[in-house]
Protein backbone atom coordinates (compact mmCIF):
# COMPACT_ATOMS: atom_id res chain seq x y z
CA UNK A 1 0.00 0.00 0.00
CA UNK A 2 1.23 3.81 -1.01
CA UNK A 3 1.26 6.25 1.48
CA UNK A 4 1.10 9.02 -0.62
CA UNK A 5 1.36 11.70 1.84
CA UNK A 6 4.58 9.79 3.45
CA UNK A 7 6.59 9.84 0.30
CA UNK A 8 9.23 12.75 0.26
CA UNK A 9 10.89 14.14 -3.34
CA UNK A 10 14.05 13.52 -3.67
CA UNK A 11 16.82 14.32 -6.64
CA UNK A 12 18.54 11.25 -7.22
CA UNK A 13 17.96 7.54 -5.62
CA UNK A 14 20.48 5.07 -5.98
CA UNK A 15 19.36 1.31 -5.24
CA UNK A 16 19.94 -1.48 -5.11
CA UNK A 17 23.46 -2.47 -3.81
CA UNK A 18 25.55 -2.95 -0.85
CA UNK A 19 25.81 0.19 0.90
CA UNK A 20 29.25 0.92 2.19
CA UNK A 21 28.79 3.59 4.55
CA UNK A 22 32.27 4.26 5.96
CA UNK A 23 30.87 6.19 8.75
CA UNK A 24 32.02 5.86 12.54
CA UNK A 25 30.58 2.73 13.62
CA UNK A 26 31.02 0.94 10.02
CA UNK A 27 27.10 0.46 8.96
CA UNK A 28 27.18 -1.80 5.83
CA UNK A 29 23.25 -2.47 4.54
CA UNK A 30 23.90 -5.65 2.24
CA UNK A 31 20.79 -4.37 -0.08
CA UNK A 32 20.35 -0.72 0.56
CA UNK A 33 19.88 2.38 -1.36
CA UNK A 34 21.42 5.96 -0.97
CA UNK A 35 18.75 9.29 -1.67
CA UNK A 36 20.07 12.28 -2.63
CA UNK A 37 19.09 16.12 -2.28
CA UNK A 38 20.22 19.54 -3.14
CA UNK A 39 23.24 17.52 -3.55
CA UNK A 40 23.31 16.34 -0.27
CA UNK A 41 23.22 12.70 1.12
CA UNK A 42 19.12 12.81 2.51
CA UNK A 43 18.90 9.38 3.75
CA UNK A 44 20.76 6.14 3.91
CA UNK A 45 18.97 2.54 4.25
CA UNK A 46 17.72 -0.20 3.41
CA UNK A 47 16.28 -0.50 -0.11
CA UNK A 48 12.54 -1.98 0.04
CA UNK A 49 12.25 1.03 2.27
CA UNK A 50 13.72 3.78 0.01
CA UNK A 51 10.60 2.70 -2.04
CA UNK A 52 7.96 3.75 0.12
CA UNK A 53 9.83 6.49 1.83
CA UNK A 54 10.99 8.20 -1.77
CA UNK A 55 9.59 9.53 -5.29
CA UNK A 56 12.78 10.35 -6.52
CA UNK A 57 13.28 12.41 -10.06
CA UNK A 58 16.01 10.21 -10.92
CA UNK A 59 17.45 6.53 -10.27
CA UNK A 60 20.37 5.22 -10.34
CA UNK A 61 20.52 1.28 -10.94
CA UNK A 62 23.52 -0.21 -8.97
CA UNK A 63 22.72 -3.28 -10.22
CA UNK A 64 23.32 -5.02 -6.72
CA UNK A 65 27.31 -4.07 -6.67
CA UNK A 66 28.69 -2.03 -4.52
CA UNK A 67 27.53 2.04 -3.60
CA UNK A 68 30.46 3.46 -1.63
CA UNK A 69 31.67 7.42 -0.62
CA UNK A 70 33.68 8.44 -3.54
CA UNK A 71 37.93 7.79 -2.97
CA UNK A 72 39.54 11.20 -2.33
CA UNK A 73 42.82 11.67 -3.97
CA UNK A 74 45.00 13.88 -1.04
CA UNK A 75 47.70 15.18 -3.94
CA UNK A 76 48.42 15.32 -7.31
CA UNK A 77 49.30 17.67 -10.16
CA UNK A 78 46.75 16.86 -12.60
CA UNK A 79 47.72 18.56 -15.85
CA UNK A 80 51.26 16.16 -15.77
CA UNK A 81 48.84 13.97 -17.25
CA UNK A 82 50.47 15.51 -20.40
CA UNK A 83 54.16 13.79 -19.08
CA UNK A 84 52.54 10.71 -18.52
CA UNK A 85 55.40 8.14 -19.80
CA UNK A 86 57.57 10.84 -20.69
CA UNK A 87 60.30 9.77 -18.91
CA UNK A 88 60.89 6.66 -16.39
CA UNK A 89 63.23 5.38 -14.47
CA UNK A 90 65.46 7.71 -13.61
CA UNK A 91 66.98 9.44 -10.26
CA UNK A 92 64.35 11.78 -8.38
CA UNK A 93 66.54 15.32 -9.11
CA UNK A 94 67.86 14.00 -12.75
CA UNK A 95 63.95 13.44 -13.63
CA UNK A 96 63.25 16.77 -12.28
CA UNK A 97 65.77 18.46 -13.58
CA UNK A 98 66.94 17.07 -16.99
CA UNK A 99 62.63 16.06 -17.89
CA UNK A 100 59.76 17.36 -15.85
CA UNK A 101 61.32 20.97 -15.29
CA UNK A 102 62.14 21.45 -19.04
CA UNK A 103 59.03 20.40 -20.30
CA UNK A 104 57.03 22.80 -17.51
CA UNK A 105 59.04 25.75 -18.92
CA UNK A 106 56.47 24.50 -22.54
CA UNK A 107 53.40 24.83 -20.57
CA UNK A 108 51.35 27.31 -21.19
CA UNK A 109 47.38 27.53 -19.75
CA UNK A 110 45.62 25.72 -22.46
CA UNK A 111 47.62 22.98 -22.07
CA UNK A 112 47.28 23.21 -18.40
CA UNK A 113 43.46 23.23 -18.81
CA UNK A 114 43.48 20.19 -20.99
CA UNK A 115 45.94 17.90 -19.02
CA UNK A 116 43.73 18.83 -15.57
CA UNK A 117 40.86 17.69 -17.79
CA UNK A 118 41.87 14.37 -19.12
CA UNK A 119 43.14 13.24 -14.91
CA UNK A 120 39.48 14.42 -14.08
CA UNK A 121 37.97 12.17 -16.78
CA UNK A 122 40.51 9.57 -15.58
CA UNK A 123 39.73 9.85 -11.64
CA UNK A 124 35.61 9.99 -12.39
CA UNK A 125 36.05 7.12 -14.30
CA UNK A 126 37.76 5.24 -11.58
CA UNK A 127 35.68 6.14 -8.56
CA UNK A 128 37.53 9.69 -7.53
CA UNK A 129 35.22 12.40 -6.23
CA UNK A 130 37.57 14.97 -5.20
CA UNK A 131 41.20 15.55 -5.63
CA UNK A 132 43.67 17.68 -4.48
CA UNK A 133 45.97 19.90 -6.97
CA UNK A 134 48.87 21.89 -6.88
CA UNK A 135 50.45 23.08 -10.40
CA UNK A 136 51.24 25.84 -12.70
CA UNK A 137 48.01 27.74 -14.03
CA UNK A 138 45.86 26.43 -11.29
CA UNK A 139 43.05 28.62 -11.88
CA UNK A 140 42.63 26.60 -14.99
CA UNK A 141 43.05 23.46 -13.11
CA UNK A 142 40.12 25.34 -10.72
CA UNK A 143 38.17 25.93 -14.17
CA UNK A 144 38.35 22.12 -15.70
CA UNK A 145 36.58 20.74 -12.31
CA UNK A 146 33.89 23.10 -12.15
CA UNK A 147 33.48 22.41 -15.98
CA UNK A 148 33.23 18.82 -15.41
CA UNK A 149 31.60 18.46 -11.99
CA UNK A 150 33.98 17.35 -10.37
CA UNK A 151 35.14 18.46 -6.43
CA UNK A 152 38.97 19.83 -6.26
CA UNK A 153 41.05 21.65 -3.57
CA UNK A 154 43.63 23.68 -6.06
CA UNK A 155 47.01 25.73 -5.22
CA UNK A 156 49.29 27.49 -7.24
CA UNK A 157 52.79 26.66 -6.56
CA UNK A 158 55.02 28.68 -5.10
CA UNK A 159 58.68 29.20 -4.86
CA UNK A 160 61.65 31.49 -4.99
CA UNK A 161 61.97 31.72 -8.77
CA UNK A 162 59.60 33.24 -11.30
CA UNK A 163 56.55 31.00 -12.26
CA UNK A 164 55.38 31.09 -15.77
CA UNK A 165 52.02 32.30 -14.45
CA UNK A 166 52.31 34.71 -12.31
CA UNK A 167 56.07 36.49 -13.47
CA UNK A 168 58.46 36.87 -10.25
CA UNK A 169 57.90 35.38 -7.11
CA UNK A 170 56.62 38.09 -5.18
CA UNK A 171 53.10 38.08 -7.43
CA UNK A 172 52.39 34.35 -6.50
CA UNK A 173 50.97 35.29 -3.00
CA UNK A 174 48.70 38.05 -4.12
CA UNK A 175 47.61 35.56 -7.25
CA UNK A 176 46.99 32.93 -4.52
CA UNK A 177 44.99 35.51 -2.45
CA UNK A 178 42.94 36.36 -5.79
CA UNK A 179 42.25 32.62 -6.19
CA UNK A 180 41.05 32.21 -2.98
CA UNK A 181 38.40 35.10 -3.07
CA UNK A 182 37.30 34.17 -6.72
CA UNK A 183 36.26 30.06 -5.45
CA UNK A 184 35.24 31.04 -2.15
CA UNK A 185 31.67 30.44 -2.86
CA UNK A 186 31.82 27.76 -5.60
CA UNK A 187 30.27 23.99 -4.35
CA UNK A 188 33.10 22.17 -5.76
CA UNK A 189 36.54 23.97 -5.46
CA UNK A 190 38.08 25.32 -2.82
CA UNK A 191 41.89 26.71 -2.48
CA UNK A 192 44.77 26.24 -0.39
CA UNK A 193 48.56 28.23 0.02
CA UNK A 194 50.71 25.91 -1.39
CA UNK A 195 54.39 26.21 -1.75
CA UNK A 196 56.48 23.58 -3.45
CA UNK A 197 58.85 22.32 -0.45
CA UNK A 198 61.88 23.54 1.54
CA UNK A 199 64.68 23.45 -0.93
CA UNK A 200 62.59 25.80 -3.28
CA UNK A 201 61.22 28.33 -0.76
CA UNK A 202 62.79 30.48 1.88
CA UNK A 203 61.84 30.79 5.05
CA UNK A 204 60.13 34.35 4.43
CA UNK A 205 58.36 32.93 1.62
CA UNK A 206 57.36 30.08 4.14
CA UNK A 207 55.80 32.63 7.14
CA UNK A 208 54.25 34.44 4.09
CA UNK A 209 52.10 31.53 3.24
CA UNK A 210 51.39 30.31 6.76
CA UNK A 211 49.57 34.21 7.11
CA UNK A 212 47.73 34.05 4.11
CA UNK A 213 46.54 30.37 4.85
CA UNK A 214 45.48 32.22 8.48
CA UNK A 215 44.02 34.75 7.05
CA UNK A 216 42.12 33.37 4.57
CA UNK A 217 41.04 30.31 7.30
CA UNK A 218 42.76 28.10 3.96
CA UNK A 219 45.66 25.09 4.66
CA UNK A 220 48.81 25.44 3.83
CA UNK A 221 50.48 22.13 1.84
CA UNK A 222 53.64 21.65 1.05
CA UNK A 223 56.40 18.53 -0.23
CA UNK A 224 57.78 17.72 2.92
CA UNK A 225 60.87 15.02 3.69
CA UNK A 226 60.48 13.35 0.56
CA UNK A 227 63.59 11.93 0.02
CA UNK A 228 67.08 11.57 1.75
CA UNK A 229 68.78 13.63 -0.44
CA UNK A 230 65.53 16.27 0.49
CA UNK A 231 67.00 16.40 4.13
CA UNK A 232 70.74 16.11 3.41
CA UNK A 233 70.15 19.49 1.28
CA UNK A 234 68.41 21.17 4.39
CA UNK A 235 70.23 20.10 6.98
CA UNK A 236 73.02 21.47 5.41
CA UNK A 237 71.87 24.58 4.36
CA UNK A 238 70.19 25.36 7.63
CA UNK A 239 71.63 22.61 10.10
CA UNK A 240 68.28 20.86 10.60
CA UNK A 241 65.91 18.76 9.01
CA UNK A 242 63.22 19.75 7.04
CA UNK A 243 60.52 18.83 9.92
CA UNK A 244 62.45 20.78 11.94
CA UNK A 245 63.19 23.17 10.07
CA UNK A 246 59.50 24.46 9.91
CA UNK A 247 59.10 23.88 13.22
CA UNK A 248 61.75 26.38 14.24
CA UNK A 249 59.96 29.12 11.96
CA UNK A 250 56.35 27.98 14.05
CA UNK A 251 54.72 26.66 10.71
CA UNK A 252 53.64 23.17 12.21
CA UNK A 253 50.09 23.38 13.50
CA UNK A 254 46.75 22.18 12.15
CA UNK A 255 46.48 24.17 8.93
CA UNK A 256 49.42 22.73 7.75
CA UNK A 257 49.90 19.74 5.76
CA UNK A 258 52.66 17.76 4.94
CA UNK A 259 53.08 16.07 0.76
CA UNK A 260 54.97 13.01 1.13
CA UNK A 261 57.12 12.89 4.76
CA UNK A 262 58.97 9.88 3.97
CA UNK A 263 62.29 10.38 5.83
CA UNK A 264 61.35 11.09 9.16
CA UNK A 265 62.63 10.09 12.70
CA UNK A 266 59.96 9.35 15.72
CA UNK A 267 60.72 12.81 17.09
CA UNK A 268 60.13 14.08 14.24
CA UNK A 269 56.64 12.40 13.77
CA UNK A 270 55.84 13.27 17.58
CA UNK A 271 56.15 16.83 16.72
CA UNK A 272 53.77 16.40 13.68
CA UNK A 273 51.42 14.56 15.84
CA UNK A 274 51.48 17.37 18.88
CA UNK A 275 51.02 20.01 16.18
CA UNK A 276 48.30 18.35 14.37
CA UNK A 277 49.89 18.31 11.33
CA UNK A 278 48.52 15.98 8.83
CA UNK A 279 50.21 14.08 5.78
CA UNK A 280 49.34 13.60 2.60
CA UNK A 281 51.01 9.83 1.25
CA UNK A 282 51.62 8.97 -2.09
CA UNK A 283 52.95 5.33 -2.09
CA UNK A 284 53.67 4.30 -6.10
CA UNK A 285 55.41 7.77 -6.16
CA UNK A 286 57.44 7.29 -3.52
CA UNK A 287 58.08 3.32 -4.78
CA UNK A 288 58.28 4.37 -8.70
CA UNK A 289 60.87 7.53 -7.73
CA UNK A 290 62.65 5.00 -5.16
CA UNK A 291 62.82 8.08 -2.33
CA UNK A 292 61.66 5.65 0.17
CA UNK A 293 59.11 4.07 2.08
CA UNK A 294 57.04 6.56 4.47
CA UNK A 295 56.24 5.48 8.20
CA UNK A 296 52.45 5.66 7.66
CA UNK A 297 51.56 2.89 10.24
CA UNK A 298 54.27 4.63 12.87
CA UNK A 299 52.27 8.21 11.86
CA UNK A 300 48.67 6.77 12.17
CA UNK A 301 49.41 4.78 15.58
CA UNK A 302 50.44 8.57 17.01
CA UNK A 303 47.20 10.04 15.80
CA UNK A 304 48.39 12.26 12.61
CA UNK A 305 45.68 11.88 10.12
CA UNK A 306 46.83 10.62 6.67
CA UNK A 307 45.51 10.82 3.66
CA UNK A 308 46.12 9.31 0.19
CA UNK A 309 47.10 10.60 -3.08
CA UNK A 310 48.56 9.28 -6.42
CA UNK A 311 50.87 12.47 -6.97
CA UNK A 312 51.14 13.12 -10.69
CA UNK A 313 50.76 10.76 -13.49
CA UNK A 314 54.24 11.24 -14.68
CA UNK A 315 55.52 9.31 -11.13
CA UNK A 316 52.73 7.10 -10.52
CA UNK A 317 51.83 6.47 -13.70
CA UNK A 318 47.88 6.32 -13.49
CA UNK A 319 45.35 8.34 -10.89
CA UNK A 320 43.45 4.94 -10.08
CA UNK A 321 42.83 5.15 -6.21
CA UNK A 322 42.00 1.59 -5.81
CA UNK A 323 45.52 0.25 -7.03
CA UNK A 324 47.07 2.63 -4.60
CA UNK A 325 44.97 1.50 -1.61
CA UNK A 326 46.43 -1.70 -2.45
CA UNK A 327 50.22 -0.72 -2.76
CA UNK A 328 49.96 0.99 0.41
CA UNK A 329 48.08 -2.26 3.08
CA UNK A 330 51.09 -4.33 1.05
CA UNK A 331 53.99 -1.96 0.72
CA UNK A 332 53.54 -1.22 4.75
CA UNK A 333 53.37 -5.04 5.38
CA UNK A 334 56.04 -5.70 3.39
CA UNK A 335 58.18 -2.95 5.12
CA UNK A 336 57.70 -3.82 8.43
CA UNK A 337 57.48 -7.39 8.11
CA UNK A 338 53.82 -7.33 9.81
CA UNK A 339 51.12 -8.19 8.10
CA UNK A 340 48.90 -6.95 10.41
CA UNK A 341 49.69 -3.63 9.42
CA UNK A 342 47.28 -1.52 7.10
CA UNK A 343 44.44 -4.08 6.97
CA UNK A 344 41.70 -3.12 4.81
CA UNK A 345 39.81 -0.67 6.57
CA UNK A 346 42.18 1.29 7.97
CA UNK A 347 43.39 1.29 3.91
CA UNK A 348 40.14 2.24 3.11
CA UNK A 349 39.23 5.02 6.04
CA UNK A 350 42.71 6.35 4.73
CA UNK A 351 41.57 6.90 0.66
CA UNK A 352 38.38 8.45 2.35
CA UNK A 353 38.08 9.94 5.61
CA UNK A 354 41.75 10.54 5.67
CA UNK A 355 42.02 12.36 2.58
CA UNK A 356 38.56 14.21 3.56
CA UNK A 357 40.30 15.43 6.55
CA UNK A 358 44.11 16.08 4.82
CA UNK A 359 42.40 18.08 1.75
CA UNK A 360 40.21 20.49 4.50
CA UNK A 361 36.70 18.94 3.81
CA UNK A 362 36.62 16.48 6.74
CA UNK A 363 33.08 17.07 7.85
CA UNK A 364 31.52 17.24 4.72
CA UNK A 365 32.76 14.19 2.61
CA UNK A 366 34.35 10.80 2.98
CA UNK A 367 31.24 8.89 4.36
CA UNK A 368 27.89 8.00 3.27
CA UNK A 369 25.85 9.45 6.04
CA UNK A 370 22.66 11.89 5.78
CA UNK A 371 23.85 15.84 5.72
CA UNK A 372 27.30 15.04 3.99
CA UNK A 373 28.11 16.15 0.19
CA UNK A 374 26.32 13.34 -2.18
CA UNK A 375 29.86 12.27 -3.61
CA UNK A 376 28.98 8.60 -4.04
CA UNK A 377 30.81 5.63 -6.65
CA UNK A 378 29.05 2.17 -7.60
CA UNK A 379 31.15 -0.98 -8.18
CA UNK A 380 30.22 -3.74 -10.19
CA UNK A 381 30.65 -6.56 -8.13
CA UNK A 382 29.53 -9.35 -10.64
CA UNK A 383 32.89 -9.73 -11.88
CA UNK A 384 35.62 -13.16 -11.94
CA UNK A 385 37.61 -11.30 -9.52
CA UNK A 386 35.69 -10.40 -7.10
CA UNK A 387 34.04 -13.47 -6.54
CA UNK A 388 32.97 -15.14 -4.06
CA UNK A 389 32.22 -11.91 -1.73
CA UNK A 390 33.43 -12.81 2.21
CA UNK A 391 34.15 -9.65 2.76
CA UNK A 392 33.61 -6.42 0.92
CA UNK A 393 36.42 -4.03 2.64
CA UNK A 394 39.03 -6.86 1.46
CA UNK A 395 37.87 -6.46 -2.45
CA UNK A 396 37.82 -3.21 -2.52
CA UNK A 397 40.91 -2.78 -1.17
CA UNK A 398 42.80 -6.03 -2.54
CA UNK A 399 40.97 -7.08 -5.78
CA UNK A 400 38.88 -4.33 -7.36
CA UNK A 401 40.64 -1.60 -9.64
CA UNK A 402 38.98 1.61 -10.49
CA UNK A 403 38.16 -0.27 -14.11
CA UNK A 404 35.18 -1.82 -11.91
CA UNK A 405 33.72 1.67 -11.20
CA UNK A 406 30.28 1.58 -12.98
CA UNK A 407 29.06 4.81 -11.62
CA UNK A 408 30.08 8.55 -10.37
CA UNK A 409 28.03 10.86 -8.27
CA UNK A 410 29.81 14.24 -7.40
CA UNK A 411 27.40 16.48 -5.67
CA UNK A 412 24.33 15.19 -6.47
CA UNK A 413 25.10 14.91 -10.06
CA UNK A 414 25.82 11.67 -12.06
CA UNK A 415 28.98 12.25 -13.53
CA UNK A 416 29.83 8.43 -15.10
CA UNK A 417 27.02 6.09 -16.05
CA UNK A 418 27.72 2.75 -17.04
CA UNK A 419 31.28 3.74 -18.59
CA UNK A 420 29.32 6.92 -19.85
CA UNK A 421 30.76 10.39 -18.90
CA UNK A 422 27.49 12.54 -18.63
CA UNK A 423 29.65 15.79 -18.47
CA UNK A 424 32.71 15.77 -20.60
CA UNK A 425 33.41 15.31 -23.95
CA UNK A 426 36.01 12.57 -23.37
CA UNK A 427 36.87 11.79 -27.28
CA UNK A 428 37.67 15.87 -27.23
CA UNK A 429 39.60 15.92 -24.56
CA UNK A 430 41.81 12.42 -25.84
CA UNK A 431 42.80 14.63 -28.82
CA UNK A 432 43.65 17.86 -27.43
CA UNK A 433 45.89 16.41 -25.14
CA UNK A 434 47.69 13.82 -27.97
CA UNK A 435 47.75 16.90 -30.51
CA UNK A 436 49.27 19.31 -26.91
CA UNK A 437 51.71 15.87 -26.14
CA UNK A 438 53.65 16.31 -29.59
CA UNK A 439 55.17 19.28 -28.56
CA UNK A 440 56.59 17.07 -25.67
CA UNK A 441 57.99 14.06 -26.94
CA UNK A 442 61.71 13.46 -27.69
ZN1 LIG B 1 53.75 16.17 -5.67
Amino acid sequence: MKKENAVERVDLLISPGTVITLNDSWDLIPDGAVAVADGKIRWVGPSRDAAELFEAEETLDAGGGVIMPGLINAHTHASMTLFRGLADDLELMTWLNDYIFPAEKKLNREMVFWGAMLAAAEMIASGTTCFCDMYIFEDRVAQAAADCGIRAVVGEVLYDFPSPNYGESSNGLSFTRELIAQWRDHPLVSVAVEPHAVYTCSPELLKKCMELAEETGTSMMMHLAESRGEVDDIVARYGTTPVRHLGALGLLSERFVGIHCVVLDREEMRLMAEAGVRVAHNQESNLKLATGISPVPEMLELGIEVGLGTDGAASNNDLDMFTEMDFMAKVHKGFTLDPTVMDARSCLRVATRGSAAVVGLGDRIGALEEGRAADIIVLDFDKPHLTPVYNHYSHLVYAASGADVCHTVVNGRILYENGRFTSLDIEEVKARVRELARGFGR
